[in-house]
């Protein structure tokens, strides 16, 4: 099959919470293709074996679904130009990694990781930027096929031209020119036979028909090795188109380490998806104050990428409120809002699960805000005084949270026994007994030392709750030590 007309596509990589970045691209390349009459896709990029896991990848798909998003062709729901996971097309991009080496646009590389390492920490004493130095390039071929018989192991590596730049086009940044020497001889194929990003995506993106890269600004030095690709294939290049990086109001990059970025945090919060799609929505078109409430629809008819703004997208969760507020209010009838609240409160199973961790602690229902509330509340208002009871001192408090916020962010699989071996294996490397570390935790994630079960509680909150809890608990605690409370 060959595919035809405007086809775009966002394609996440599976190694983490879905971020609110993740749906602004996806929400760009879905209304591109509705103002075109074209394509959205959603092609899974799972070239990195050791961080993407199947738990990453079924939220990624659920969190673009509950954003209103929907894609024509992806895993999921299949299409011509499957399979749409990089890592079930393993075998698809070997002959092409063949056919570099063969026409002398690739090398063999044999160079061992402590090798690249001296190299580059050689490159980094005299002040250079680390990149490969060609050691590699000049082997001669009866060489290359003595090692490679011999079972050695080596990566295939790009060719890069020693002279000029690369220019080219970009449909937000314009004309932009990278010098060749700048451009590093990029690994296509690892070790073990997996593509790099580098090499999967620009493959996939010629075998998927795609007329129209839309990402984020983070991928436009990479561009050069992209477009090289293309001219070794012969192929002809998309249109790329390099959106502005979402930013915290500082204007720093919008990193979890500030504020919440996972789209199920919001989601947990009671968002509308509809005004998530808003707020993202209204970075990509020009509107009058007082016009800005907009369904899909009305965004996709204002889009308007041609006008697209390279000073970055403020995440500013004041606007976000405020457009929420009117969505709840204004954009849902007396029926949708029950229904929506009762749908919130029960997604992920919260409230059944909540309940189930309630039953056999209560004596009659009105005890259940007190004890199962936290579920379901967006903020616990912690104070000090909620630690009054706990027995560790406030350094002490600050040196658990310090373990065990960065140890929890290392869990692949989010469940009850992942959570519990993290806060053993963090009691070990504190020293402290289990409930010691626990007590504070438990105030921290319910607000309360008397509540439901913290493992299991941890696990219904998911993580991108519990990472914000923690964070704030952990001020608290910081804002105590500072004080020598
Ligand atoms: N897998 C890349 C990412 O997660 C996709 C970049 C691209 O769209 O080319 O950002």
């Amino acid at each position: 099959m060959n595919p035809s007309g405007v086809r775009v596509r966002i394609a996440p990589s599976p190694t983490g919470e879905p971020h609110v970045g993740t749906a602004y691209i996806a929400l760009f390349n879905y209304l591109f293709a509705k103002k075109h009459g074209g394509t959205f896709i959603l092609r899974i990029e799972d070239t990195d074996a050791t961080r993407s896991t199947p738990e990453f990848e079924e939220k990624v798909l659920d969190a673009l679904k509950w954003c209103g998003l929907t894609w024509a062709e992806g895993p999921d729901v299949g299409g011509p130009c499957g399979p749409y996971r990089q890592s079930d097309r393993k075998a698809m991009y070997q002959p092409y990694a063949e056919e570099l080496l063969d026409k002398g646009h690739a090398f063999r590389c044999f160079c061992t990781p402590a090798r690249l390492e001296e190299m580059r920490e050689a490159q980094r004493a005299a002040g250079k930027p680390p990149k490969y130095d060609g050691l590699c390039l000049t082997l001669a071929a009866e060489e290359v096929t003595a090692r490679v018989a011999s079972g050695e192991a080596s990566v295939v590596r790009m060719k890069i031209p020693t002279e000029g730049s690369c220019d080219f086009t970009d449909g937000v940044y314009g004309d932009v020119s990278i010098p060749w020497d700048s451009v590093d001889m990029q690994v296509l194929i690892k070790a073990d036979g997996m593509p790099t990003y580098h090499m999967a995506n620009v493959i996939d993106d010629h075998l998927m028909g795609i007329t129209h890269v839309a990402r984020g600004e983070e991928w436009l030095a990479s561009v050069p090795k992209h477009i090289l690709l293309y001219r070794y294939f012969d192929w002809q290049q998309p249109v790329f188109m390099h959106l502005s990086l979402m930013r915290n109001a500082d204007k720093s990059k919008l990193s979890k380490r500030k504020n919440p970025t996972s789209i199920s945090y919001y989601s947990a919060l009671g968002y509308l998806p509809e005004a998530l799609m808003n707020f993202l929505g209204l970075f990509f078109i020009q509107i009058a104050e007082g016009e800005e409430m907009l369904t899909m629809d009305q965004l996709a008819e204002k889009f308007d990428p041609d006008n697209l703004s390279k000073a970055g997208a403020i995440f500013d969760i004041q606007k976000l409120d405020w457009l929420n507020g009117r969505w709840i209010r204004e954009g849902l009838s007396e029926e949708e809002f029950f229904a929506r609240t009762l749908a919130w409160a029960m997604e992920n199973d919260r409230l059944k699960q909540g309940l189930k961790l309630s039953q056999s602690r209560i004596t009659k229902f009105g005890e259940l805000p007190d004890l199962a509330g936290f579920l379901l509340k967006s903020d616990l208002g912690l104070t000090p005084d909620a630690f009054a009871k706990v027995k560790s001192s406030p350094e002490e408090l600050k040196a658990i949270f310090d373990d065990v916020q960065p140890g929890l962010e290392k869990i692949l699989e989010w469940n009850v026994a992942s959570i519990e071996a993290e806060l053993r294996a963090s009691a070990d490397r504190l020293g402290k007994k289990l409930k010691v570390v626990v007590a504070p935790l438990f105030i921290a994630v319910s607000g309360s030392s008397r509540s439901l079960p913290l493992f299991d509680s941890m696990a219904v909150l998911g993580r991108s709750v519990v990472r914000q809890r923690l964070k704030m608990a952990a001020q608290v605690v910081a804002a105590m030590a500072g004080s020598g409370k």
